[in-house]
């Protein structure tokens, strides 16, 4: 053919590692991927194999990892980052002392989070946003879930849905997000439970759908906080098989993709997800931050359950960071270093079944790939607080979207 003798630009090549991450089996020690396709990692391979198979095609930009990490980019299974109103006022509350129903009678919660989200603009949401991503970008998120659910109402609900979208659309933020639409996340003040179940199956989810047909807006999940005083389970059955009925995944509720806030899972519950291919979502800062007794981890492993990690980052338990997550998972909830690195990686991708191109390094993935200036990539959760100095690159989908300024 005419293009016998044409070489081959690639995007990137990442070489000379000291370690090599890729949360599969192999004994691969450096690997590439094409810019100028849609980022997929080429090849895998240690320096000598990558060379001779490169040949003489060129690379736009090497990155020298000797004496450096080379691991997969983090996956965030569950945060609800667009909100308005601050609530650190909360945390000082209850620092004092006050309990969650004092809380509640000096008008915070989740209801003072719903207010300022309905008061906000649609700009104001979408900058603040904005910026929150571009942090977990930094803190080595590539791929994150993000929630509607401080809308509650249609209008506001979709609010959320349309600054979601921006971002999804906005080429300057270079993070992959999956959405998950949760207005049954609380019953909105002046409608019952059972009022706002009908009001979201029968109102919102088909002008949803209309709009996702449209191509307006792209929503991947669905989830419900079925709790005693919010949604019973019969109304979080309905609402998630409506969402099921137009394609969402589930986010709650039996054989579901993936469940979270699972502080006070029965010995039962896990039974069940072990059972089915439910992933579970734990949120260790949660625990952390509101004291809770923290959800049964080992017990959940030991039974075969796939744990994956989200950070919950929200108005109320303000860490994004995953490195801490991970670090908190081992303190708090007793996982390995190596469990949490799989939770926060290819288990986090699975729970948003994202795993056939998130989560792991391999040839056919994005390259989705950080660059640790340590010898070992354990340093990542050891150092507590430090991510930013411990992660040198961030490689979204081949490209360098963040560089660490180096201490000398
Ligand atoms: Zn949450």
């Amino acid at each position: 053919m005419s293009t016998k003798n044409a070489t081959v630009e690639y995007g990137l090549l990442v070489k000379s590692a000291k370690q090599l991450v890729q949360i599969v089996n192999g004994g691969q020690k450096s690997l590439t991927s094409s810019g100028q396709g849609q980022g997929y990692i080429e090849k895998l391979g240690n320096d000598s194999e990558v060379r001779q198979w490169l040949g003489c095609n060129k690379v736009e930009k090497v990155i020298d990892a000797s004496n450096k990490v080379v691991m997969p980019g983090l996956v965030d299974g569950h945060t609800h980052a667009v909100w308005a109103g601050d609530r650190v006022h909360e945390f000082a509350m209850k620092l004092a002392g006050a309990t969650y129903l004092d809380v509640h009678k000096a008008g915070g919660g989740i209801h003072f989070t719903v207010r300022h989200v309905a008061e906000a603009s649609e700009d104001q949401l979408f900058n603040d946003l904005r910026i929150y991503l571009l942090k977990m970008l930094q803190a080595g998120t590539t791929l994150v879930e993000v929630k509607t659910g401080y809308g509650l109402k249609w209008e506001s609900e979709l609010k959320m849905l349309r600054v979601i979208e921006r971002a999804i659309r906005d080429e300057s933020i270079a993070i992959d997000i999956s959405v998950t639409y949760c207005a049954a996340h609380a019953v909105p003040i002046g409608m019952t439970a059972e009022e706002a179940t009908v009001n979201i199956i029968e109102e919102q989810i088909p002008e949803l759908q209309r709009l996702r047909l449209a191509g307006e807006i792209h929503v991947d999940n669905i989830d419900v906080f079925c709790e005693v005083g919010v949604f019973d389970v019969n109304q979080t059955i309905r609402i998630l098989k409506a969402g099921i009925e137009i394609g969402l995944k589930m986010g709650a509720s039996l054989n579901s993709t993936s469940m979270s806030h699972l502080e006070e899972i029965s010995d039962e519950g896990i039974e069940a997800m072990s059972q089915s291919n439910t992933v579970a979502v734990l949120l260790p800062t949660t625990a952390y931050i509101l004291r809770l007794q923290p959800p049964p981890a080992r017990k959940m492993i030991k039974a075969g359950v796939a744990v994956a990690l989200g950070s919950d980052f929200n108005p109320n338990a303000h860490c994004f960071a995953m490195p801490i997550v991970m670090h908190l998972a081992c303190i708090q909830l007793k996982l390995t270093m190596q469990e949490s690195l799989v939770a926060a990686t290819l288990n986090a991708a699975a729970s948003l079944s994202r795993s056939d191109v998130s989560g792991s390094l391999e040839e056919g993935k994005y390259g989705d790939i950080l660059v640790l200036d340590a010898p070992r990539w354990e340093h990542l959760i050891f150092q507590l607080g430090s991510h930013h100095h411990v992660i040198e690159y961030v490689i979204k989908r081949g490209r360098v979207v963040h560089q660490s300024s180096r201490l000398s």
